[in-house]
């Protein structure tokens, strides 16, 4: 990665970090769900409104590190409007890259590439998806999603 990618996925990073985006709880949330990362101390609850298939709304709280907030903020900018199927589809993507698995997955992942670096951080790798992880744990509770998302 050149120096001048890094530098921008790093602003991208810190401008979620500083001001995320849909950071708030939610009253008429169909679903929700909590996430902690022991290893770093990150906490956060994701909410999802439904609107059938559709995720209408989806917010989120809590407390961690820059890179589990500016992951959570990316990924409620990413999935809002999108259908299950399509936000299922997305994890399994982004977790393919943060974890360094399918590196090459990441030219189709808009702004959640910037977190591509973490793969050379393993203890990272915890921080950039604990949102995502809640966030599935959401929507099964939904019932079971289309595509079971392997989380090893
Ligand atoms: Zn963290």
């Amino acid at each position: 990665m050149s120096a001048e990618l890094d530098e921008l996925y790093q602003s991208i990073i810190l401008d979620h970090n500083r001001r995320p985006r849909n950071f708030r709880t939610m009253d008429d949330a169909s679903v929700h769900a909590d996430g902690v990362n022991p290893l770093c101390g990150d906490q956060l609850t994701v909410w999802l409104r439904l609107d059938g298939e559709q995720i209408a709304d989806v917010s989120f709280q809590g407390s961690g590190c820059a890179i589990s907030k500016a992951s959570a903020s990316l990924m409620t900018a990413a999935i809002k409007g999108k259908s299950k199927a399509e936000v299922e589809q997305l994890f399994q993507k982004f977790h393919g890259v943060v974890t360094g698995k399918h590196p090459e997955d990441a030219a189709s992942l808009g702004s959640l590439k910037a977190l591509g670096g973490v793969s050379r951080f393993p203890l990272r790798v915890k921080c950039a998806s604990l949102a995502w992880h809640a966030m599935h744990a959401a929507l099964e509770q939904d019932g079971v999603p289309p595509d079971a998302v392997s989380t090893e």
